[in-house]
């Protein structure tokens, strides 16, 4: 018994080191905000799709993030995006920028809040946390973004988007055009007071 003993724990011992370990898996990478790269590690996983990019998020003010979606989309890129419905309202989205410029938007008001921030890159790529693309998450809030290379898991995701597509609508924005700031113009002077502050998010 005592001999039967000393061989379980040496084919532990061996299981132990063959295995991998959870604190260090592979293809997984995690970026913290504030100004932890996490604008730029989305842009640069944007940069290289190949293929396709399917989107959730709750808020979406980040101008260099939707920029990186439409040069995707531009160069060929199957590019879609879910929202949540504060987007119809949300002064600063990037929503209409999106949606002008040929990128399928869909709004999602299903739920009390379309919580989830995702891109599911080349169906093998996974961009998620508690990151928001807003320029707040980047430059304000304490979040955390992790992009994980995972085909199986992607594919789960995949099947989650396709799932609130499937009860999502077509963005249409309820601000009218004097309400949303205008691309060509947001750099000029404005008479008009600010009634809303950026989001927080
Ligand atoms: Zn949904």
């Amino acid at each position: 018994m005592k001999c039967l003993g000393g061989v379980w724990l040496l084919t532990a011992l061996l299981f132990a080191s063959c295995t991998k370990q959870w604190s260090q898996p592979e293809g997984v990478q995690v970026y913290f905000s504030p100004n932890g790269g996490c604008t730029e590690a989305v842009v640069e996983n944007l940069d290289r799709a190949t293929n396709s990019v399917f989107v959730q998020a709750y808020s979406f003010t980040s101008a260099p993030i939707a920029k990186a979606l439409v040069d995707a989309s531009r160069r060929g890129v199957k590019v879609q995006v879910i929202l949540d419905k504060s987007q119809r309202t949300e002064k600063y989205s990037e929503a209409d920028f999106l949606r002008n410029s040929g990128i399928p938007t869909l709004i999602d008001d299903n739920h009390a809040i379309a919580h989830n921030k995702i891109m599911i890159i080349d169906k093998g790529i996974i961009l998620t946390g508690s990151f928001n693309f807003t320029k707040s998450a980047e430059e304000h809030n304490a979040e955390n973004l992790l992009v994980i290379r995972d085909a199986s898991l992607a594919k789960e995701y995949s099947n989650n988007w396709d799932a609130h597509a499937t009860h999502s609508e077509p963005y249409q924005s309820n601000l009218s055009s004097e309400d949303r700031p205008s691309k060509k113009s947001s750099s000029q002077p404005s008479n008009k007071p600010r009634t809303r502050k950026v989001p927080a998010f």
